[in-house]
């Protein structure tokens, strides 16, 4: 049976469906028992034992416990199986650091998994498109991705891209008409519409026939997304740097082992200590914690409303100096309001606000009822000519579709006009909005079968297109003056921020060509809406921190230029000799010329998307780093071009999320600096670890190093420096990871984006803190060794408890990159509680008899304590004042 052949009648009684009623959850449900969720199956993923082994796979820890073996074959049986616990232990963390930062990945792109309209027991309701079943009626628009595959059975100029399935990626235009031929490939099959492809015009409505793997996507396996996990720039730089790491750190261990050997230690010893000493040293798994630190990251970011699709992007987002945003919806509240309207040369004001239905007409004080010439018709056309509805919960007005239409709506019902006045007009044809057109048109045919065409739109694209204008006399020439007074009401409309939108209608015959060029032309004029959409209330202070941020907010709209200023003057965007550029002048601007002007500019009036993408280039070869924000299908090539793409939550539409690295779940300004907060947070915080690690590292080598070459014993025993690795190294680092800002993390410029790990003279302080560590380490073990040359244990378990204090305190040196002192060291309570738990840990291994043994440890006195306190504290306190 072949969907596409039969009538929509068939197909609702086949799925025991009807198209205005849609499925009742009973039926949902067994469906959704029957044939399972509608998605592709998922890959294969890695089994959890694969995830575990991997930890070990690195090159030294094969080494060392090859080296842990042959000491346990040699009887040293003790030193052998703590350094496989340990080693073990570390493992485990790995394990679990990697199914975190998995599951948080996995969270994330359920977050940003598409949505689906269905009409479920009557009601239009938004679902995520896994959950659509057989037999669902669904609505799609422009911008959409089909969620399963459908047979069409109502269109609207619907238009869809299959490139995905038949390689075409010309736009085939979809009807709800069955088609009589046998053994149509898919692109010919134009009455259905296909899982996986997108809409690129228009709307229509459909009743799902095939979910999931039942699909014909399904059926193409091999056009599956690969989810092949790229690594980000931070993540790439620092595995190079992790090569050159294991470099050095091989080369001075090596060091280490040959010294030592030619000081008369013991060839096997050596050995072990030298493998041990290049587990901890390098930091092959620096790549790693970066991705725990960005998903982590990702994880604040979703409370703060912002959903990262590529972990790219937190990086990115922190080097960030422009964001272009979208003024509707974004910097307000895209709740329209009608608060003017001009008509018959007259100017009317309409009281009430937001989506509230009470509100009345005046003409300066009188108010105004039915009877008022052409008042009537207008607030008709604009009903007629709309796709959105009202819809009521709990006694209060909301509205479902396009808030300009809904404001609509709003403002007919306030003259008593419904639904059920609409419903003796029948549309014939729609020709819906979008953001290039600027306008939309019905065709309508009335009760006596008259028809006439309403469109509606941008005000200076609606003026060009008409040739009369009604007045109290009816239909009348357009003159030049006439113009010229609309247009000064359009700009004394624009001036106080009001959103202009002007409405004409054309009568029709039968006979006329609905297809045709010239339908849109030769209109009558009949009056403007004057709509009030009041900025977000936290947008204003956003644009401030950014400013402060050395971030520059564009705004770019479609709207009339000065209604966009005046916004742009409200939340302050524009400074006193910033730019405002229309897309006229655009269109007439070379790229050079825009691109001397663009530092200039603030506000784009009037721009079509494919502006969008003009201007972040232009942007772009002026040094920027350019976040852009998008909602319409339009305007994806201009979010995919941009360094940061910015997608809307709510608004937004498939193509443009998926184009986006960054989605707005509640489509407001104020998130973007949010995220970009968090962004520069991240890698601060990723700075600081990496600072905090490799200056320990820096600090094991050198102790090891500096005692072979003065001929002194081995300061560290192999497992005492497994266990430095494991402890100090670990949970303070990952709790660096999750430190909050320091105050000016908002104050600084945006980061360039070539800018190495180690600027800012954090090489400089990873290497001086290095080595005093690795100094007072290897003093407080000569000191002890000195008085006591018979017990090197103790003087051992000194040395491992210096080196431990110190990088205990030097952690909290990490956290600025100004003074330790500039920091309230209890801020960070993950901090202190690591600090703390190494620091028991400590203890135990060095009071706790049975350990004793294991760790080559013994007890120390309150004299030994303030022994090591004072040298563990001389790094920190010799450099913690200092910003350097
Ligand atoms: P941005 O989100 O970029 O600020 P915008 O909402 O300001 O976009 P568009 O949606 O492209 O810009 O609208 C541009 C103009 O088109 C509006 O100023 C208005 O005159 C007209 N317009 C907007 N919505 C509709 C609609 N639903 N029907 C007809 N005309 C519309």
């Amino acid at each position: 049976m072949n969907w596409y052949q039969l009538d929509v009648e068939n197909v609702e009684r086949k799925l025991h469906v009807a198209a205005n009623r849609g499925l009742n959850e009973k039926q949902v449900e067994k469906r959704r028992k029957q044939y399972g969720a509608n998605e592709l199956e998922a890959q294969r993923k890695t089994s959890k034992w694969l995830i575990f082994l991997k930890q070990f796979q690195d090159f030294m820890v094969l080494v060392l416990l090859a080296a842990t073996l042959v000491a346990g074959l040699l009887g040293e049986y003790i030193d052998a199986i703590a350094i496989m616990i340990i080693v073990l232990v570390n493992g485990c963390i790995g394990y679990f650091q990697e199914q975190k930062a998995e599951k948080s990945l996995e969270k994330l792109k359920e977050l940003s998994a598409p949505m689906a309209n269905v009409l479920r027991n009557q009601k239009w309701s938004k679902i995520p498109s896994k959950q659509v079943v057989v037999g669902d009626v669904v609505r799609v628009a422009s911008g959409d991705r089909i969620p399963a595959d459908i047979r069409i059975v109502q269109s609207s100029s619907l238009e869809t891209e299959e490139s995905a399935l038949t390689g075409e990626s010309l736009p085939v235009m979809k009807h709800a008409t069955a088609i009589r031929k046998d053994k149509l490939d898919a692109q010919d099959q134009v009455n259905m519409g296909f899982m996986g492809t997108l809409v690129t015009r228009g709307s229509g409505v459909g009743i799902v026939v095939g979910t999931g793997m039942d699909t014909v996507m399904g059926q193409i396996a091999s056009l599956m997304v690969n989810t092949k996990k790229v690594m980000t720039p931070l993540e790439r730089k620092l595995s190079e740097l992790g090569k050159i790491l294991i470099i050095v750190a091989l080369f001075l261990t090596a060091l280490v082992v040959v010294l030592g050997v030619m000081q008369g230690h013991p060839v096997y010893s050596m050995f072990l200590a030298g493998v041990s000493l290049a587990v901890a040293a390098i930091p092959e798994g620096l790549p790693a914690i970066v991705t725990v630190a960005l998903s982590l990251g990702v994880q604040r970011m979703i409370r703060k409303k912002a959903i990262v699709r590529k972990l790219s992007a937190v990086e990115t987002l922190g080097c960030a100096s422009v964001i272009c945003s979208d003024k509707t919806g974004t910097m307000t509240e895209n709740q329209m309001t009608v608060k003017e309207l001009y008509l018959n040369g007259k100017q009317l004001y309409v009281t009430g606000d937001g989506y509230d239905i009470r509100g009345d007409f005046f003409l300066t004080k009188a108010k105004l009822d039915k009877n008022f010439p052409n008042l009537e018709t207008m607030l008709l056309y604009g009903m007629l000519c709309n796709q959105a509805s009202i819809i009521v919960k709990k006694g209060k007005h909301y509205i479902d579709g396009d808030p300009t239409d809904g404001a609509l709506l709003v403002v007919a019902r306030k003259m008593g006009l419904t639904v059920s006045t609409a419903e003796s007009y029948r549309i014939i044809k729609e020709l819906p909005f979008d953001s290039d057109r600027k306008r939309m048109s019905v065709v309508i045919e009335d009760s006596n079968q008259r028809r006439f065409l309403i469109t509606k739109g941008a005000p200076d694209v609606l003026l060009p297109r008409s040739m009369y204008h009604m007045d109290e006399d009816g239909r009348q020439l357009l003159r030049e003056e006439n113009k010229q007074q609309i247009e000064q009401a359009i700009s004394d409309m624009a001036e106080k921020a009001l959103r202009t939108l002007a409405i004409a209608v054309k009568p029709l015959s039968k006979h006329d060509d609905l297809e045709s060029a010239v339908l849109e032309k030769e209109l009558t004029f009949i009056g403007l809406y004057g709509m009030i959409d009041p900025p977000r209330k936290e947008v204003k202070s956003a644009i401030e921190e950014c400013r402060n941020a050395g971030i520059k907010t564009v705004m770019i709209t479609g709207d009339h230029v000065k209604t966009a200023k005046a916004i742009a003057d409200n939340l302050q965007v524009l400074p006193e000799n910033g730019r405002v550029l229309e897309g006229q002048q655009l269109n007439e601007m070379s790229t050079d010329e825009l691109e001397e002007m663009i530092d200039d500019t603030y506000v784009f009036a009037r721009v079509t998307p494919e502006h969008k993408l003009r201007i972040v280039h232009a942007f772009q070869e002026r040094g920027h780093v350019v976040a852009m924000t998008g909602d319409g299908v339009n305007d994806a090539p201009a979010i995919k071009a941009s360094n940061i793409g910015i997608s809307m939550g709510l608004s937004g539409t498939d193509v443009t999320k998926e184009a986006s690295s960054l989605i707005l779940m509640d489509d407001n300004f104020a998130t973007i600096k949010s995220a970009i907060q968090e962004g520069r947070n991240i890698y601060e915080n990723i700075r600081k670890f990496i600072r905090y690690l490799l200056a320990s590292n820096v600090g094991e080598i050198l102790v090891m190093l500096f005692a072979m070459l003065l001929s002194l014993p081995l300061p560290l025993v192999p497992v005492q420096i497994l266990w430095v690795n494991l402890v100090t190294d670990g949970l303070p680092a990952m709790a660096l990871g999750l430190d909050k800002a320091e105050g000016d993390v908002m104050k600084k410029r945006p980061r360039s984006l070539s800018e190495g790990v180690f600027s800012r003279g954090l090489g400089y302080k990873i290497i001086s803190r290095g080595i005093l560590i690795g100094i007072v380490t290897l003093l407080a073990f000569m000191l002890t060794y000195q008085d006591n040359p018979n017990n090197l244990i103790y003087a051992q378990t000194i040395a491992f408890t210096t080196l431990v204090m110190a990088q205990l305190i030097h952690v909290f040196d990490c956290r600025s990159e100004h003074s330790i002192f500039s920091r309230n060291p209890f801020e960070n309570m993950y901090l202190v509680l690591a600090v703390i738990s190494s620091m028991l840990l400590l203890l135990i291994v060095i009071y706790w008899q049975p350990l004793q043994p294991i760790f080559h440890t013994t007890a120390l006195s309150v004299r030994d304590w303030m022994f090591v306190s004072v040298f563990s504290a001389l790094p920190t306190v010799l450099f913690g004042f200092s910003k350097k």
